[in-house]
């Protein structure tokens, strides 16, 4: 549930309003999604696997946080007419949310693609290439969270008489997966 929305409802309630939602700071990312064509020699662009992650420098600086191979991970959403089919490559690339003076490009991102991934031949044009920015979409709890999530939980039963819980992956859990078995706790009454 959007916080404005959790926030109206707890306006209308007896009970005093309660920080414990505003205590986390979140992180910001830009996500690029790209599809490669078939390359010219049918060689793949990279090698099997789920993707890989890029531990921050010696100074604490990243700029590419990670990419995610789409066509591997979740190969089994893509269609071919067969088998013998060339395969497109998609990927999402996770990367740290830029100041305005250095907007993501396709160009760099294709420098970052392939410093990581060393392709023996130079990288196709992909034939798709979008970037979007996600602010404060990854929460990040911190100390005390889960202690300031259960008193959450307590007031809201007590108050609420067991009829609004909030879940999501601000409360807890960090995935759709965490947010669905959340979702089915709540409804069977935890
Ligand atoms: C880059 C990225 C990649 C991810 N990849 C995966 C993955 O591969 N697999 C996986 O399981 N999970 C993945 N996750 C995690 C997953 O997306 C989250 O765990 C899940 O979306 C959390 O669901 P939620 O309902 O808690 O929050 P959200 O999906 O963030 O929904 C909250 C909604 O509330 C709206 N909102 C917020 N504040 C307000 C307001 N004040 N007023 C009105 N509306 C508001 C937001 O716009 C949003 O639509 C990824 C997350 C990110 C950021």
């Amino acid at each position: 549930m959007p916080l404005s929305v959790l926030e109206a409802i707890l306006e209308r309630s007896p009970v005093p309003p309660l920080p414990n939602l505003r205590a986390n700071p979140s992180s910001s990312v830009t996500v690029v999604n790209l599809i490669f064509p078939p390359t010219p020699t049918g060689q793949p662009i990279h090698s099997e696997g789920f993707g890989y992650l890029i531990p921050r420098d010696k100074n604490g600086h990243v700029e590419v946080l990670g990419t995610v191979f789409d066509s591997c991970a979740l190969g089994a959403q893509d269609e071919y007419a067969s088998a013998e089919s060339p395969r497109f490559t998609k990927m999402t690339m996770m990367v740290r949310l830029q100041p305005s003076s250095l907007p993501i490009t396709q160009e760099r991102i294709l420098q970052h693609l392939t410093t990581h991934l060393a392709p023996p031949t130079p990288l196709p044009e992909p034939v798709y290439f979008k970037a979007h920015d996600l602010r404060d979409c990854i929460p990040a709890p911190s100390v005390g969270h889960v202690k300031r999530m259960k008193e959450l939980a307590e007031v809201l039963r007590k108050e609420w008489d067991g009829k609004l819980a909030v879940i999501g992956a601000g409360v807890g859990g960090v995935s759709v997966g965490d947010c669905i078995e959340q979702g089915r706790r709540v409804g069977e009454g935890w």
